[in-house]
């Protein structure tokens, strides 16, 4: 039996499994494992004189996929190819129907032939729907795909030997990720540029005089109707950000207010009661999800994809990477069939909720990330945990969760606002009180941060005396916009229409990889280098690092792929014009200016011209301006300071002892820093304090680079996922990639 009747390609070994089980035996399913045809690595693999032909090769191994396919396809009747529904997905398909054809994938080949098959979700009912109805292979999608790889290939293989010139052999430049990159440096800017502000705020204890009943706080927040708190807009290159501060400066201030206050009894306002209806979120977009992930269960974006990925290959939620929340009708009533069986009619809303896009290229015919069955949590989270993992489990939830609320009655609380007189002063409480949980029945995981409602606050009408127990005052700061984290570059990549689901996760971590981006804790940072390659894409090729521009490039993206533009223009408008400033740039850009990082106040102890802080191969240095002149230049070793030293990773130190439920603290020991419990000696606990160096391992990419000692006490470098991840080097990777 060498023949089968039906062919069908999909590209993950997982999915094969999974798909074969539900197609029965007349299916053979195979599994591409990823891309079969790619552009070279070793050369440019594009023509740029001939309307931009991709020169693709065989993937490395995947020649043998590319047989075995062949052959099956001998004597089948009908080849289905069942990839992805994205681009990536269609290009798969594409390249592996071309295989079959016998052309290279950029020859003309009779494409209709073939049955495209897509799916939102792995189960058998939409899988056998999906088998009834098949399409041919679109040849829209797959130009449009081709062109990103082309475009990304251009930008990168044309800059990178630019920036080797004038800054660093090995930099490499992106096209996306140039921006993501420009997103941090901006950020870290603005921060440093942000003067923080101390003010102060006013509040009042006070109980209602009639009865004895709990006291009840409320904040100063006007005189003789002038507000004391005001909030200010800061510009910032992507977005804006609001301060709020009051106009109470300084404590003495405050304190001749409230000095002023005691002159005054107290007596209720105005008080208003309201209804404040809070309704669901939509279920998750990829954006969305990365954002939950990253404040609930603390993973970096990549990660969530590993883990969304196996979910959604064992048939447990619908497509991870999509920016729709359209969801299905048919979900839709099943979810609200269980929720009122579970909860009650009172807890969903009469009709099913349906949410609009925001953003104006979702491609409608995706859908949101949902559970693929409407049943109870737990039965399918142990499942899943026994199967996959707790990672997926736990991923698996917030799905679930984000999904099933969206379809519940909205939350109702009683809002509470009360005015208090005290002569020309205005104080105010607010209360709110929780009436009727709705959708906050299943996701209470939203509360977390947004506590500030306030508290119960006791019955009084308008005129009614109040007693004064206390007036104190507190300090606060304005704080500096703060750092990206992953999740927050990928909302704000996305708020700007840069990057798409499937490349979101790909160039935060290529910023990472590449020693642009460092992290500390989860917040993002320039790193030197990371620093002088922007500044001078910022300065000599702006359009590449333009968040419009780049916006307008994944708009033309997109229009290829619904066929409204062609390709080889959308490439040459671009090409033209980069090629002709790059030739440009090549000559004019002086490698001596790009590299300065700083100017300082000293002098050149042989010339006496001032010194400038460079970047070079090993890191920062002090060179003599005048150089190639002057060669004069001191070393200046930026790392491993005693400052840096004494910075203290507090994240490491949070929780508890496990086995006292004592405070931990850092110790120093003969080998380093090390976390004790502060019950020692009673208690005698401790674990290792990772010396975090602020890069990712270079091998496994997700655990980070920490500095360790061998039992004999030399220092080397280890991954922090040891013994998952055995990476170690004796030198120092931060500098071994400078
Ligand atoms: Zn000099
Ligand atoms: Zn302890
Ligand atoms: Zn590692």
């Amino acid at each position: 039996m060498n023949s089968v009747v039906n062919l069908v390609i999909v590209e993950s070994p997982t999915k094969s499994r999974k798909i074969s089980k539900f197609l029965g035996g007349d299916y053979l399913v195979l599994s591409s494992k990823g891309h079969v045809y790619d552009l070279p690595k070793s050369k440019l693999g594009v023509d740029v004189k001939d309307k931009f032909r991709p020169e693709y090769v065989v993937v490395r191994g995947k020649k043998k996929v590319l047989q075995e396919i062949k052959k099956a396809s001998r004597g089948a009747k009908n080849v289905y190819l069942a990839t992805d529904l994205d681009r990536e997905g269609e290009a798969i398909a594409w390249h592996v129907a071309a295989s079959l054809s016998g052309v290279k994938p950029d020859q003309d080949f009779d494409f209709q032939k073939y049955r495209r098959v897509v799916f939102f979700e792995i189960t058998k009912e939409a899988i056998l729907e999906a088998f009834r109805s098949p399409r041919s292979l679109n040849k829209n999608l797959y130009d449009a795909q081709k062109a990103r790889r082309i475009l990304d290939r251009l930008v990168g293989y044309k800059l990178s030997p630019l920036l080797w010139n004038k800054i660093r052999y090995g930099l490499s430049a992106g096209r996306v990720q140039s921006v993501g990159l420009r997103l941090v440096v901006e950020r870290e800017r603005e921060r440093e540029k942000f003067k923080e502000e101390k003010y102060w705020r006013i509040h009042a204890g006070l109980v209602p005089s009639k009865e004895e009943t709990k006291a009840f706080e409320a904040e100063l927040i006007a005189k003789d109707a002038l507000p004391y708190e005001a909030k200010q807009k800061v510009l910032l290159f992507a977005g804006e950000y609001l301060v709020t501060k009051t106009s109470i400066k300084s404590e003495d201030q405050a304190r001749a207010i409230i000095e002023d206050i005691k002159n005054y009894s107290f007596e209720v306002g105005k008080v208003e009661k309201k209804e404040v209806k809070q309704n669901p979120s939509p279920p998750y977009t990829t954006a969305a999800m990365q954002r939950a992930a990253s404040s609930f269960l603390r993973l970096g974006s990549n990660q969530v994809m590993r883990l969304a990925q196996r979910l959604y290959e064992e048939g447990y939620i619908t497509y991870h990477r999509t920016d729709s929340v359209k969801i299905s009708q048919q979900f839709a009533s099943k979810a609200r069939r269980f929720l009122e069986k579970k909860f009650g009619k009172q807890f969903i809303p009469s009709s099913a909720r349906c949410y609009q896009s925001k953003s104006k290229t979702a491609q409608e015919a995706h859908e949101v990330i949902r559970p693929t069955a409407a049943k109870d949590l737990l039965a399918v989270r142990k499942e899943i945990e026994h199967q996959l993992g707790a990672g997926e489990a736990k991923l698996y939830e917030l799905i679930w969760g984000q999904a099933m609320a969206s379809q519940m009655a909205a939350a109702v609380y009683e809002r509470l606002v009360m005015d208090i007189l005290a002569g020309p002063y205005l104080f105010r409480a607010v209360g709110s009180v929780l009436k009727f949980e709705g959708w906050k029945k299943i996701q209470k995981l939203k509360d977390r941060g947004q506590n500030a409602q306030g508290e119960e606050l006791p019955e009084v009408g308008e005129g009614e005396k109040l007693k004064l127990e206390k007036l104190f005052h507190t300090v606060h700061q304005t704080q500096a916009p703060p750092r990206y984290t992953e999740a927050s570059l990928i909302k704000d990549l996305e708020s700007h229409e840069i990057g798409r689901p499937s490349t979101y996760a790909a160039i935060v971590s290529t910023i990472l990889d590449r020693g642009y981006v460092g992290k500390e804790g989860k917040f993002l940072f320039p790193q030197d280098t990371g620093l002088v390659v922007n500044d001078l894409l910022v300065k000599h090729f702006p359009q590449i690092v333009d968040l419009k521009f780049t916006a307008k490039m994944e708009e033309d993206l997109d229009k290829i792929a619904e066929g409204k533009r062609k390709w080889v223009l959308v490439l040459k408008e671009f090409y033209g014009p980069f090629e002709k400033l790059l030739e440009r740039k090549m000559k004019e850009i002086k490698k001596e200016e790009v590299v300065v990082m700083e100017k300082t106040d000293k002098k050149c102890p042989k010339c006496g011209s001032p010194m400038v802080v460079k970047l070079g191969k090993y890191g920062k240095f002090l060179s003599c301006s005048n150089f190639p002149k002057c060669d004069y230049a001191e070393f200046l070793d930026d790392k491993h300071t005693p400052e840096d030293e004494a910075k203290v990773d507090e994240s490491q130190l949070q929780g508890k002892c496990p086995e006292c439920g004592g405070e931990l603290e850092l110790k120093q020991g003969r080998f380093g820093r090390f976390i004790a419990c502060s019950n020692y000696p009673k208690c005698k606990y401790t674990k290792s304090y990772l010396e975090k160096i602020g890069m990712r391992c270079p091998e496994c990419k997700e655990g980070e680079v920490i500095i360790k000692r061998t039992r004999k006490g030399r220092v080397f470098y280890g991954c922090s996922r040891y013994p998952n991840c055995k990476y170690a080097s004796w030198e120092n990777p931060l500098k071994q990639r400078n």
